[in-house]
């Protein structure tokens, strides 16, 4: 697989580290040999998971001549986030459609943590109500700012198409170089998903490469079947941009488990406080309180559960976000 075809602009310092978390591992019974792939370290304005999806996205957005990006996400959105960043380091504009679907409205959640740093990299940032149409407003300000002579590039939610999807097609290749270098068996990959693009990128290469590595999405919003049935869309899409045979990603690579999300997508849950604390007391890593941090919950659930085999070799996607830590103090006061 040659993804050099695929043209990219370097915005992360990969590749990420992967390392043992030996502490965390005995910590939990010592049964299992827990992992991290540190994606929270690509580097980019504090870094996470949307950094190399905005490495595919940047390039194909400056292909086409554009000068503005937009794109959309929730209040302490880690993707808007990584956007302004990277439209900072393009010299490209840059437009955030936020929505308060988290319902949190703390003045920490609405200006701290990823908020602050928007400003700070000079995006304008629209806000909106829950429920809104959102892709429809970007659109309409796409088309309003075509009128001023603009040429504005529209960035789905969380970077996910199959564009973006490539950026965790490139993580599965160095994931896997890395394993083979380390002689490590990895049995079980597991990530919090979201819109999707991570898992779809993740099992679209993994499958290309023949790499035997399950894959298993704990989901921060959306019920299983939901979930399942997006990342399995957007692997397809992704297959199919790579140039893959159809039929290539099949219903039995997608898996997620929709029981830590709790009451919603950015409401705090027990599991979740529980799983950035140790995280920070075992390993002196910080998780976020949105995504990381409930799938860190489910993990530590499963291997409680004794899900996986004795000495099985887990590796956890860490996907960033640890900035959103300072939008949510009170969950942890
Ligand atoms: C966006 C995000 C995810 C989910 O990734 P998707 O590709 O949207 O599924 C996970 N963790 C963090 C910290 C994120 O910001």
């Amino acid at each position: 697989m040659n993804l050099g075809r695929f043209p990219r602009v370097r915005l992360g310092h990969g590749p990420t580290p992967l390392e043992p978390l030996e502490r965390l591992s005995r910590h939990l019974g010592g049964k299992v040999n827990i992992w991290v792939k540190r994606d929270d370290c690509t580097g980019l304005a504090t870094g996470g998971n949307k950094t190399r999806k905005l490495e595919y996205l940047l390039a194909d957005a400056l292909a086409q001549g554009a000068d503005t990006l937009i794109t959309m996400g929730a209040t302490q959105s880690n993707h808007a986030r990584q956007t302004a960043a990277a439209a900072a380091k393009a010299g490209l504009a840059c437009h955030l459609m936020l929505d308060s679907r988290a319902g949190v409205a703390t003045d920490a959640y609405k200006h701290s943590g990823n908020m602050l740093l928007n400003g700070l990299l000079g995006a304008q940032v629209h806000h909106f109500p829950a429920g809104t149409d959102m892709p429809a407003q970007m659109l309409d300000l796409a088309e309003r700012l075509k009128t001023e002579g603009r040429k504005p590039y529209v960035i789905p939610g969380g970077g996910s198409n199959p564009v973006g999807a490539m950026g965790y097609v490139n993580a599965a290749l160095e994931l896997v170089a890395q394993a083979s270098a380390l002689d490590l068996r990895i049995d079980h990959l597991v990530h919090a998903t979201g819109s999707s693009g991570t898992q779809a990128g993740l099992v679209a290469g993994l499958v290309a490469l023949n790499a035997g590595i399950p894959v298993l999405g704990f989901t921060v919003r959306q019920t299983r079947e939901v979930q399942e049935g997006a990342v399995l869309a957007l692997a397809e899409a992704t297959a199919q941009h790579m140039g893959l045979p159809a039929g290539t990603v099949r219903p039995e690579h997608v898996a997620a488990d929709s029981h830590y999300v709790g009451q919603g997508y950015g409401v705090p849950t027990q599991g979740m406080v529980e799983a950035v604390r140790m995280l920070a007391e075992q390993e002196g890593i910080l998780l976020d309180p949105v995504y990381s941090g409930k799938a860190m919950a489910g993990l530590i659930d499963y291997i409680r559960q004794g899900r996986f085999t004795q000495g099985a070799n887990v590796v956890f996607l860490h996907t960033g976000g640890s900035v959103g830590l300072f939008g949510y103090p009170d969950a942890f006061s």
